[in-house]
C-alpha cells in the first residue's frame, strides 16, 4: 500500500464509509464534559452533518479504519477483487483525527467501521483500541458507535460493548440464501450468535447496574443492523419478516435499510440496477408501523400486493387501510389510541394531540385538519361531529382520489 498521509487517508476512507446507513445516534445516555472534565459530550451540535433514517440531525466523524479486506462479498466496493485505492488508519491516528474533529466542532462523536485485515480477531483488536483509548486516555464523552465482526472473539465484542454507545453487526442481506450467494464468506449463525451475546451483554449490564451505580455500561445506546435492498431477489415482505424476527429476538434499537446502489467494477451476479429509493422509504415507513403503531408484521405484510412488495405510490399504511376498508371510519371522539394510529394521514403527535383535545371539547373536521398535512388523506377514514364520509370510504376510486399525484418531469427544465 502506498504511503499516503492524513488527509489522503481521510478522503478515501470517509468516502469507504458512505455505504454503511447504520450510524444514528438516538437513544444513548447523556454524557457531557461541563464542569471541565473530560472533553466531548453526546448533546450538541457539530457542522458535519448526516441525517438519520428517523430524520434526526447528527455529526459523526464516519470513517473506516480500512477499506482493505480479505472477504469477497460480491456488493461490497472494500471486497478484496475490487479495483479501489486502498488506505489504513492506525489506531492511533483515528483517535488524534476524532479528538481534533471534536475539539474543532465538527462533530458530536465517531462512527467507526473496518474491512476486516489479517484476521477477524487482529481488525477487531485495533477497533477496540480506537474506543479504548478515546475513552480511557483522553477521557473522551462523546458519542462512539463501532461495527462489530460478528467471527471475532466474543470477548472483543464485549470490550467493543464497554466503550461504545452503540455497537452494529450488520445482517447484510435479508435472507440466507442472498448472503450466501452474495457473501460467502460470511455466516448467517454467526452474526445471529454474535447479536445474541450483545444483547446478552446488554441485558445483564441493564441488571447489574440496577443494583450497582458502578456496574460498567455496556452499549447503552444498543445495538442496531444493516440490510441491504435490492441486491437479491428477497422481496418486501422476506424484508418485513426478517426485521420483525431480529426485533424481538435480539431487542436491536434499529434496522436499517440500504438501497443497493452498483458500484464500479461489480460483480456480475448484482443487478445492474439500484431499486428505487422509494423502496428503501416504504420499508422505513413499514418498520415504523410496527415500531410505534402496533402493526403486526403480517398486517404490514397484508399491505404488499401478490408479488410480496409494498406500493411505491402510496405509504403502507394508506396501503393497509384502502385493503381493510371494514375496519374505517374511526370517530376521532371516541375511538382508542390504537385505532387511530391505525388512521391514514394521523401521526403519533398528531394522535396525542387529539386525545388530550376531546378531553375538554368535541373535534370537528377543520380541528383535524390543522394536525394533519393532507385532510383529504384523513377524511375518509374519519368521523367527527360535523363529519361522516358515508360512501367515500367504500368508493370503488377511492385510491385514485387520495393517492398522491405523480408529478410528470419536464424533459428542458432548467
Ligand atoms: S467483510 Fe465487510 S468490508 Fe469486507 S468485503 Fe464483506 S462487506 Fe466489504
Amino acid at each position: 500500500m502506498a504511503q499516503l498521509d492524513l488527509q489522503a487517508k481521510l478522503a478515501i476512507l470517509a468516502d469507504a464509509a458512505k455505504y454503511d446507513a447504520s450510524c444514528a445516534s438516538s437513544g444513548t445516555s447523556k454524557r457531557d464534559s461541563r464542569g471541565g472534565k473530560g472533553v466531548g459530550s453526546t448533546e450538541g451540535m457539530g457542522i458535519c452533518h448526516a441525517y438519520a433514517p428517523d430524520g434526526r440531525c447528527i455529526s459523526l466523524l464516519k470513517i473506516l479504519l480500512t477499506n482493505s479486506c480479505i472477504f469477497d462479498c460480491h456488493y461490497c466496493i472494500n471486497r478484496k477483487s475490487s479495483n479501489v485505492r486502498r488506505a489504513r488508519f492506525t489506531a492511533e491516528e483515528v483517535v488524534r483525527l476524532t479528538l481534533a474533529f471534536y475539539k474543532r466542532n465538527y462533530i458530536e462523536g465517531l462512527f467507526l467501521s473496518s474491512g476486516i485485515i489479517r484476521s477477524s480477531n487482529y481488525t477487531m483488536e485495533q477497533i477496540v483500541e480506537v474506543a479504548r483509548s478515546l475513552r480511557e486516555d483522553h477521557d473522551f464523552r462523546g458519542y462512539i458507535h463501532l461495527k462489530t465482526i460478528p467471527d471475532a472473539d466474543p470477548e472483543l465484542v464485549r470490550l467493543a460493548g464497554v466503550h461504545a454507545d452503540r455497537v452494529s453487526i450488520n445482517v447484510e442481506l435479508p435472507t440466507d440464501a442472498g448472503l450466501k450467494r452474495l457473501a460467502p464468506e460470511k455466516d448467517g449463525g454467526r452474526i445471529e450468535g454474535a447479536m445474541a451475546d450483545v444483547k446478552a451483554s446488554i441485558v445483564e449490564t441493564k441488571d447489574a447496574r440496577k443494583r450497582f451505580k458502578s456496574a460498567p455500561r455496556f452499549a447503552p445506546a444498543g445495538q442496531s443492523t444493516q440490510m441491504i435492498v435490492g441486491a437479491d431477489a428477497a422481496n418486501d415482505c422476506d424484508i418485513v419478516a426478517r426485521s420483525s424476527t431480529l426485533y424481538d429476538r435480539f431487542k436491536l434499537r434499529r434496522v436499517y435499510y440500504s438501497a443497493f446502489s452498483p458500484i464500479p467494477d461489480a460483480s456480475a451476479v448484482l443487478p445492474l440496477q439500484r431499486p428505487p429509493l422509494m423502496r428503501e422509504h416504504r420499508l422505513y415507513q413499514s418498520d415504523w408501523l410496527m415500531r410505534f403503531y402496533g402493526f403486526k408484521p403480517k398486517e404490514v405484510m397484508a399491505a404488499a400486493g401478490a408479488d410480496g412488495m409494498l406500493p411505491l405510490d402510496i405509504d403502507p399504511k394508506l396501503a393497509w387501510a384502502l385493503k381493510f376498508r371494514e375496519s374505517f371510519p374511526v370517530d376521532v371522539n371516541r375511538a382508542p389510541r390504537d385505532m387511530l394510529l391505525r388512521v391514514p394521514g394521523l401521526g403519533t403527535k398528531a394522535i396525542d394531540r387529539i386525545l388530550a383535545s376531546r378531553r375538554v371539547r368535541s373535534l370537528r373536521l377543520e380541528d383535524v385538519a390543522r394536525l394533519t398535512v393532507s385532510v383529504a388523506k384523513v377524511r375518509p377514514f374519519i368521523v367527527t361531529i360535523d363529519w361522516r364520509p358515508t360512501l367515500l370510504t367504500d368508493r370503488a376510486d377511492l385510491r385514485a382520489l387520495i393517492a398522491p399525484k405523480r408529478q410528470q418531469l419536464e424533459l428542458f427544465a432548467a
